[in-house]
C-alpha cells in the first residue's frame, strides 16, 4: 500500500469526561484549528510540505456523540475514516480517547507499533476505581493485544505500580532523563503516533491539566517526530487544556506539532 496517497483526515474529539484532575481538554479541537489557520504563520511544514495545497489533508470536523457510549462513538468515528480509505488524525480531548481509536486502527492494521509521547506512562490498571481513566489507556491497549510494540518517550513520572505494568506488558520506555532517542523511533510495520501535550515542558506548553516540569522543548519534540521512520497509519494529539492556557501559546504549539505530524504522514 502506498500510504502517502492515503489522505490524513482530522477528527476533533471534544471529550474530557475521563480526566482525573481537571476538565477543559474538550475545548481543544476548536482552539487548535484556530491556531492552525492563524495568519501569523504560513501553511508549510519544516520538512517542506505545503499543508495549504488542495486535498493534501482533510478535516472531518468534530465527532458528534450520538451513541450513549462515548467510547463506542469515538471508535466508530475513527473506523469511519479508516473505512473511507483515509488515515485518522484525532484531536483530543483527554488521553482516554486513544484506546477506542487504537481499537479501530488495530482492526485494519495488525502488528501496530505505537510511539507514545507523554510525561506519564498512562499504564494504571485502574485509577481511583476507573479502568477507562485517561491514566489507563495503554494498560487497556496492551492487555487487548492491540499493539505489537509500545514505545513511550519523555516519561518522567513512573511509579512502582506502573514500573510493574511496564514489565508485564513489555513496554519500551525511554525516560526523559535519557533523551535523545532518535534510533528508537523506527518500526518495520504500521505506526500510530499518540502525542500528549504534557510531554513538553510546561514552560513551553502551560495549557495542560498535569504540569510536569523537566520536559521536552518544542524543538526536542519536533526532532523526535521527524526522526520517526516507517509508515504512519494514524495519530492523535491530546491533553491540550485551553482553560489552563496562557495567551494562546499552547494552542500555537499544538498547531505546530499537528503540522509536523501531518507533514510527516504526507511526506513519509
Ligand atoms: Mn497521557
Ligand atoms: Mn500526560
Amino acid at each position: 500500500m502506498n500510504l502517502s496517497a492515503v489522505i490524513p483526515t482530522i477528527l476533533g474529539i471534544p471529550f474530557d469526561a475521563q480526566s482525573s484532575y481537571l476538565r477543559g481538554a474538550a475545548e481543544a479541537p476548536t482552539k487548535i484549528r484556530q491556531a492552525l489557520a492563524c495568519d501569523a504563520s504560513n501553511h508549510w511544514t519544516e520538512t517542506g510540505v505545503d499543508l495549504g495545497a488542495a486535498g493534501i489533508y482533510e478535516d472531518g470536523g468534530d465527532l458528534e456523540f450520538l451513541e450513549r457510549d462515548a467510547f463506542a462513538a469515538i471508535e466508530n468515528g475513527a473506523d469511519e475514516i479508516i473505512r473511507l480509505g483515509k488515515r485518522p488524525v484525532c484531536l483530543g480531548g483527554d488521553h482516554s480517547i486513544t484506546y477506542p481509536i487504537v481499537k479501530a486502527v488495530a482492526r485494519k492494521y495488525s502488528g501496530l507499533t505505537i510511539f507514545h509521547f507523554d510525561a506519564h506512562p498512562d499504564l494504571y490498571d485502574e485509577f481511583e476505581g476507573n479502568r477507562l481513566s485517561h491514566a489507563c489507556p495503554f494498560a487497556r491497549i496492551m492487555e487487548a493485544g492491540l499493539a505489537k510494540r509500545l514505545v513511550q518517550v519523555g516519561i518522567r513520572t513512573i511509579n512502582r505500580h506502573q514500573r510493574e505494568q511496564v514489565q508485564k506488558f513489555g513496554v519500551e520506555v525511554v525516560e526523559m532523563s535519557t533523551l535523545p532517542a532518535y534510533d528508537t523511533l523506527k518500526a518495520a510495520g504500521p505506526i500510530y503516533i499518540t502525542f500528549d501535550m504534557d510531554v513538553l515542558d510546561p514552560a513551553f506548553a502551560p495549557g495542560i491539566s498535569h504540569r510536569e516540569p523537566g520536559g521536552m522543548s518544542v524543538r526536542e519534540a519536533i526532532a523526535h517526530l521527524q526522526a520517526i521512520e516507517g509508515e504512519i497509519v494514524g495519530a492523535d494529539l491530546v491533553e491540550f487544556n485551553p482553560v489552563r492556557d496562557v495567551d494562546g501559546m499552547t494552542a500555537t504549539v499544538a498547531a505546530k506539532i499537528l503540522k509536523e505530524i501531518l507533514g510527516k504522514m504526507i511526506a513519509g
